[in-house]
């Protein structure tokens, strides 16, 4: 597997939020979103290394720091090879850890059903103008993943959530699309509307009248408007 770095910092974003944990940032992925603020991570080109290693090196930043929680991010976890990401979090969930990943959701998690308590599945919307497309197919494919875990929304594990990181007010149609189109909130699934970090401040207060342009009793159902704490903080 290839790897960018392995840090520890506060889970900034989602559901969540404000939990201390060790970041995994794998290296590699083709979305290609405008706004990434990882371009650095998109490169396959890394030398690879071992499950075994990576492990090593999470225990060891997260002895120093006293944490028991991981998320793996990217790039695109889930175009690393799927054995070693399995063989990579049953090492730590044997050392005890709580295990997040973030995908953008565009790859399937064939095999990885166990592998990690929380998953966010982070859809890109018009503005991230991402080279591969995003359908409502695929949402409800994760829809029905998440329905296979049979974890209740809001329990820990807290099995999946969506995340949707908003510039306009097109994203904000185009979002709504997906999730009627799938049905995900009818899921029991948390749904994350997060402004675009650059343009959080402007954004952040339009989202709810946004929101009711698109979908008008969405204060019904489990939709939350989280910013990215960790950019407030300061921190990576
Ligand atoms: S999917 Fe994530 S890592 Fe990949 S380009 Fe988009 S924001 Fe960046």
């Amino acid at each position: 597997m290839r790897v960018l770095e392995i840090y520890a910092t506060v889970q900034g974003e989602g559901i969540d939020v404000g939990r201390p944990a060790v970041f995994v940032r794998m290296a590699g992925c083709s979305v290609g979103c405008v706004w990434c603020d990882t371009k650095e991570s998109w490169g396959f080109d890394r030398p690879a290394v071992t499950p075994a290693a990576v492990a090593a090196e999470v225990l060891r930043v997260a002895d120093e720091a006293g944490l028991r929680s991981v998320v793996v991010t990217g790039g695109e976890p889930l175009q690393q090879p799927a054995a070693e990401l399995a063989e990579l979090t049953a090492r730590l969930r044997q050392a005890g850890f709580h295990l997040a990943v973030e995908t953008s959701g565009h790859f399937l998690p064939n095999g990885l059903a166990t592998s990690f308590d929380l998953w966010t599945v982070s859809p890109k919307l018009p503005s991230a103008q991402a080279r591969l497309p995003f359908t409502s197919e695929r949402l409800q494919a994760w829809v029905a993943f998440a329905r296979s875990l049979g974890r209740p929304a809001g329990s820990r594990p807290s099995g999946l959530q969506l995340k949707f990181v908003i510039s306009h007010l097109e994203d904000v149609a185009a979002a709504c699309r997906l999730i009627a189109a799938a049905e995900a909130h009818r899921a029991g699934i948390p749904i994350i509307f997060q402004p675009e970090a650059s343009q959080a401040a402007q954004v952040f207060p339009r989202l709810p009248s946004w929101l009711h342009q698109h979908w008008p009793d969405w204060q019904h159902w489990d939709v939350r408007l989280i910013p990215q704490v960790h950019k407030l903080l300061g921190l990576p």
